[in-house]
């Protein structure tokens, strides 16, 4: 592929990743996967802790891995900012369990995400443009459009809910709601786009979930990543993680 550049800016090919959750074998496999594609940065879109069993394994990979890394609720709860009283049962005694086992480096490298990165034409960030660290949900059309008014760029990259979906509005301001593998991005239209999760998908899908984003061809491509998750679920049950969280991995629920 031949890249110019546009009246964007540069073109680039961008990686996109969410919600890792500890699972590490999850993102090795997403790694692998990304082995076979050229692109020119790697963005994790926000928590790469909490849940799962090798929160101190995923950061350091991830440190390794991306070019921008980018603070979500997890991250922060992890470092004892955000407040787990907000959290889920599960999740709490998830991050509980993960705090007693963080190393200072993996404090020290999750105190460095940022909590959101522009690039020419697109915005990333954990949750959503608006607020970004009350930790929001774009689950539907209405949450998109108060979200859509807060974003100055074309399209925005989300995480956080685990699954993908992608909120399309035309210039009249009309937003369609779709789940696709393959997002042809059209001229006058501005996307926010959910690029599921990493290490513990929630669509019914137990594969692991990343993006492709092609600034050039204008091509976003949600891809999905078969991994063993009965390995994650072994070093869970070790470790005394709740059989909800261990169960839904092989769900995707
Ligand atoms: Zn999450």
């Amino acid at each position: 592929m031949v890249y110019s550049t546009n009246y964007w800016g540069k073109c680039m090919r961008v990686a996109i990743l969410s919600d890792v959750h500890a699972n590490l074998e999850a993102l090795q496999q997403v790694l692998r996967a990304l082995e076979h594609e050229r692109y020119d940065a790697l963005i994790s879109l926000g928590d790469v802790v909490g849940y799962g069993p090798l929160p101190n394994e995923c950061v350091r990979l991830v440190a390794d891995a991306a070019s921008h890394v980018i603070l979500g609720n997890h991250d922060d709860a992890l470092l004892g900012r955000t407040d787990i009283r907000d959290f889920n049962s599960y999740a709490r005694q998830a991050i509980r369990w993960q705090s007693t086992i963080t190393s200072p480096e993996t404090r020290e490298i999750i105190s460095t995400y940022k909590p959101f990165v522009e690039l020419p034409d697109a915005f990333f960030v954990h949750g959503g443009p608006r607020s970004p660290l009350d930790w929001p949900y774009i689950l539907n059309i209405y949450d998109a459009r108060l979200h859509f008014r807060n974003l100055q760029k074309d399209i925005c990259f989300i995480g956080h809910s685990h699954r993908s979906v992608v909120f399309d509005q035309k210039e009249d301001g009309a937003i369609k709601q779709a789940v696709r593998e393959r997002i042809q991005l059209e001229e006058g239209h501005r996307y926010i786009i959910n690029v599921g999760s990493v290490g513990q998908p929630r669509d019914g899908v137990a594969d692991a979930s990343f993006a492709l984003y092609d600034s050039g061809e204008r091509v976003v491509e949600i891809r999905r990543v078969a991994y063993d998750f009965a390995r994650t679920q072994k070093l869970m049950q070790d470790n005394d993680l709740p059989e909800f969280l261990i169960r839904r991995l092989q769900f995707g629920e």
